[in-house]
């Protein structure tokens, strides 16, 4: 049985089942690889390490994830949080490591260069000289700085 490690690094915000919302921090999955779910129906397929707040305290607790019907009814890597309202899924967890990344690199793009008009980001064509040529990364307008040029015109 050979065991695949991911790091997550997620926080969420979930309800408990009395209405009150807690934000647990997913850490990492331990998962077994190449597992068939249609063959492991009802048993584990790996675990999760999560940090819950309960009582004042950070807990850090591992959860064991089944393959089981998620929410939506399709076979999924399931698990439960105790007091928490919903069943959470693997597929969830993906999707909520997709979103992250996206912000994150929407993040970094905002931070980093300029907009062009189109709503694209302005990328340098030559990394060694990240002020001179731009181009928008969506509609491939240029853009030149003729004083971050390399070339040296001739006097
Ligand atoms: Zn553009």
């Amino acid at each position: 049985m050979v065991i695949e490690v991911k790091s997550l690094q997620l926080n969420e915000n979930l309800f408990l089942i009395d209405g009150e919302m807690i934000n647990v921090f997913y850490k990492e999955l331990r998962l077994i690889e190449n597992i068939n779910r249609e063959n492991n129906h009802g048993k584990i397929e790996g675990y999760i390490d999560i940090v819950y707040p309960f009582a004042g305290l950070n807990l850090q607790m591992t959860f064991e994830i089944y393959t089981e019907e998620n929410e939506e009814g399709d076979l999924d890597g399931v698990f439960k949080i105790p007091f928490v309202e919903n069943k959470i899924s693997l597929s969830d967890i993906y999707l909520l490591q997709h979103m992250e990344e996206t912000y994150r690199f929407t993040d970094q793009l905002e931070s980093e260069y300029e907009k062009c008009l189109c709503g694209g980001y302005m990328m340098p064509m030559y990394e060694e000289f990240p002020d001179w040529i731009t181009f928008c990364n969506r509609c491939d307008s240029r853009s030149e700085n003729t004083f971050a040029s390399p070339i040296k015109e001739p006097c």
